[in-house]
């Protein structure tokens, strides 16, 4: 077996039973093909890529911070809070901190992404006043309308595994074997996920509801802050 890193597929046209997969430098015959490209599968299958919508999350890596993690946590574990728009943090082994948070329709630059996330930092530890932030970055996630991961077969030979924003990446594996089976063994185990097929995301309505739904939770966590005396 042979593994093409780095090669952006740039369209899929049927052969036969199969499908000729082409990229910038060269093309493959391929008698299946699985399209598994989370939030950026943008263009390559239309109707596939019409059922999910690009939403994107943010994460910051702190500079190392010596003695004073220990200001900011009693434990190495990692911590979640409750709200539904929820920050998520741990300390690394070089004591830096690794905070991630919030998902938007926008794909930040990551110096939007450092300025948005810093001040979420430092809400939550005010001793990190001027800290250095070494890294940040936006990620895209795939989100299906009904909120289920998509795992099966649009056409002969062609298979999806996608929308699995929100359920983070353990059903991915599940895709995986699900998929393999199909594939190598005849498995017939995809059919259990039919019934949340390729709906439709409504895009460009879909990510307008999506953010307002989003922005709607955080008015509500808001709200439960100010009503529980929090910040
Ligand atoms: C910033 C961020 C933080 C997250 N934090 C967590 C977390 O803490 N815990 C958790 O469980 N989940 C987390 N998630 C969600 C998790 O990463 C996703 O649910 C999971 O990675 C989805 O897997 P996937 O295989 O569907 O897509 P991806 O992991 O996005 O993989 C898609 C792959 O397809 C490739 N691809 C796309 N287009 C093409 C093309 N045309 N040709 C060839 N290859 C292509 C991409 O390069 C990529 O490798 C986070 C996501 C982000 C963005």
């Amino acid at each position: 077996m042979r593994l093409y890193e780095a090669s952006p597929v740039t369209s899929l046209t049927r052969d036969g039973a199969g499908w000729i997969v082409t990229t910038a430098t060269g093309s493959v015959h391929a008698e299946h093909v699985v399209l598994s490209c989370g939030g950026y599968l943008a263009g390559l299958r239309r109707e596939i890529d019409a059922s999910i919508l690009p939403i994107a999350t943010y994460i910051l890596v702190t500079e190392p911070l010596g003695a004073r993690l220990a200001d900011c946590f009693g434990t190495r574990a990692a911590i979640y809070d409750t709200r539904f728009a929820f920050d998520y943090y741990r300390p690394l082994t070089d004591t830096r901190i690794l905070w991630g948070g919030r998902i938007s329709v926008l794909d930040r630059s990551p110096a939007q992404v450092k300025a948005l996330l810093t001040k979420d930092l430092q809400k939550v530890f005010p001793s990190l006043a001027g800290v250095r932030v070494d890294y940040a970055w936006s990620g895209l996630m795939s989100y299906a309308r009904h909120q289920m991961p998509q795992i099966g077969q649009s056409e002969p030979n062609l298979w999806f595994a996608q929308g699995f924003g929100g359920h983070g990446v353990a059903p991915t594996t599940l895709a995986g074997e699900t998929l393999a089976s199909a594939i190598a063994e005849g498995g017939d185990g995809w059919k259990q996920f039919s019934r949340f097929g390729l709906a439709s995301a409504y895009k460009p309505a879909g990510l307008l509801a999506a953010q307002l739904s989003y922005s709607r939770a955080q008015l509500k966590d808001r709200y439960n802050e100010f009503i529980e005396g929090i910040f």
